[in-house]
């Protein structure tokens, strides 16, 4: 058999996949690049529950094949099936075989069911493709009633976009308040309420226990003792209960995986000569304490992408860990978090001392103006700041990232304090004050 040749062999093409290409190709024109993807298309997962909900068309999740193919890099869209390091062969599912001269493994995650009895019925959907996002669409079109296990910014996306379908629609979650990884109690709470407030039958500290059902699923049996009962076959459930590294291909090869994915060192490089790992398929370390962290974001995978490519452009390039900013809406809140909650920090060994700020979206005299929250966490013993959270009508994540920012650059409560901010009638409060400066002073005087 003919065997093709490629000087980067690129396993995936999301957003790992294509930051790689792109940057290959454009840096390095005279190499050949070959990604794998066995989608049609690629999708822009983060807006799926818009399309669930009709308000954007399904073809505007689709990433454009150009992203790869203008760069001169070839696509095949099909799936990777063996790897063989050794030989530095991949055999695709159609028996082909690639010889690469670096291999970069972008291979994402999948969304996980917990494996309780009744998990394997019908009516109980994940979402990350494009094919589940027409099942979901689909299913929400018969349904009277939907039960959303894992309340992350996932679930409440979705459980939003079925309650806008006139769907009654259940939340559930094992935390006690939503967005438990994310906020503490005192913004979970608000979270909580406004959830409620809209409509959404929402319920904390109810860990999923059991499917019941003969065929599709008929009922929803949770640890509180309380269940949700469904109509079999028209009603349905999303579990969106967190990712799994998709690592089938390289079981039983030399590649070091541990539980959350493949391990590399902060040059995106594994424990296999050549072979590179970027992205959600990667097990990776917290920015903050150097300790292993979850870190499933595209805003973590593709400054991974970035590494990996140009430590392959013959660059040094290194990454610091995952900050793990991140941001949603419930309803017109704007909700983010980053670094370590008050309670993630403790279980980690922090003391912790924490600091809050209020102010106005805007001047207060003017129109729109709405309360905004901060919370900062920092280390109690010596003010490095942990992590910090924020409600607010608007401008939410860009203020989460002057945080993130500041955790990457191991900054303290006092360096906070004297953040230099800009101030605008219609964009913050007056110049007196700025909720972020305002909640590093209050934590502060606790110290
Ligand atoms: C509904 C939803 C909403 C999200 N919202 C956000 C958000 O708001 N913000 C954010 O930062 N992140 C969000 N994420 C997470 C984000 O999408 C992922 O972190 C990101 O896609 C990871 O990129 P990746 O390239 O590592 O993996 P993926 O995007 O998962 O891509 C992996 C690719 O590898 C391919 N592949 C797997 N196995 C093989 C094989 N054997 N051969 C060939 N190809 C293979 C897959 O088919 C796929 O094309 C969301 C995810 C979902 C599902």
């Amino acid at each position: 058999m003919n065997i093709q040749k490629a000087d980067y062999l690129i396993i995936g093409g999301g957003p790992v996949g294509i930051q790689a290409c792109r940057m290959l190709r454009m840096s390095k024109p005279e190499a050949s690049v070959t990604v794998l993807r066995p989608e049609d298309f690629s999708v822009i997962y983060c807006a799926i529950p818009y399309v669930i909900e009709g308000l954007i068309e399904p073809a505007a999740i689709a990433k454009k094949d150009e992203l790869i193919t203008e760069t001169g890099a070839q696509l095949l869209k099909i799936a990777a099936s063996k790897v063989d390091f050794s030989a530095h062969l991949v055999t695709l599912s159609d028996g082909q075989q690639i010889e690469y001269g670096k291999l970069i493994i972008a291979t994402g995650a999948v969304p996980f069911v917990p494996p309780v009895p009744g998990h394997d019925l019908k009516n109980i959907f994940t979402v990350k493709t494009a094919k589940d996002t027409d099942v979901i669409k689909a299913a929400a079109g018969r349904a009277a009633k939907v039960v959303v296990i894992g309340a992350g910014a996932i679930g409440i996306e979705q459980a939003q976009a079925m309650l806008a379908l006139g769907i009654e629609t259940h939340l559930i979650d094992m935390a006690a308040h939503p967005l438990s990884t994310m906020l503490d109690t005192e913004f979970g709470e608000t979270i909580a309420e406004k959830l409620t407030a809209s409509g959404i039958k929402w319920q904390g500290s109810a860990a999923l226990q059991e499917f019941a059902g003969k065929d599709a699923v008929s009922e929803v049996i949770l640890g509180n003792g309380s269940s949700i009962q469904l109509n079999a076959g028209k009603d349905f459930v999303i579990v969106s209960a967190g990712v799994k590294p998709e690592l089938e291909l390289f079981r039983g090869t030399d590649l070091e995986i541990v539980k959350d994915g493949i391990v590399v060192n902060d040059r995106m490089q594994t424990n296999v000569p050549d072979v590179y790992a970027a992205g959600d398929c990667v097990h990776f370390i917290s920015a903050i304490d150097g300790q292993p962290l979850g870190g499933k974001l595209a805003t973590n995978a593709v400054p991974m992408a970035k590494v990996a490519a140009r430590n392959l452009l013959g660059k040094d390039a290194t990454y610091k860990g995952f900050v793990n900013g991140a941001a949603t809406c419930v309803g017109d809140l704007r909700v983010g978090g980053t670094g370590y909650t008050e309670s993630f920090a403790k279980v980690r060994g922090f003391s912790t001392v924490c600091g809050f700020g209020q102010t106005t979206s805007r001047f207060p005299i003017m129109p729109g103006a709405k309360k905004v929250q901060v919370k900062l966490v920092a280390y109690a013993r010596t003010g490095r700041l942990l992590g910090g959270q924020i409600i607010g009508p608007e401008a939410v994540a860009e203020r989460i990232d002057v945080i993130s920012l500041a955790l990457q650059h191991k900054m303290h409560l006092s360096d906070l304090a004297e953040l230099s901010y800009s101030a605008q009638p219609w964009q913050t409060f007056y110049p007196a004050a700025n909720p972020i400066v305002m909640a590093a002073e209050d934590a502060l005087k606790k110290m």
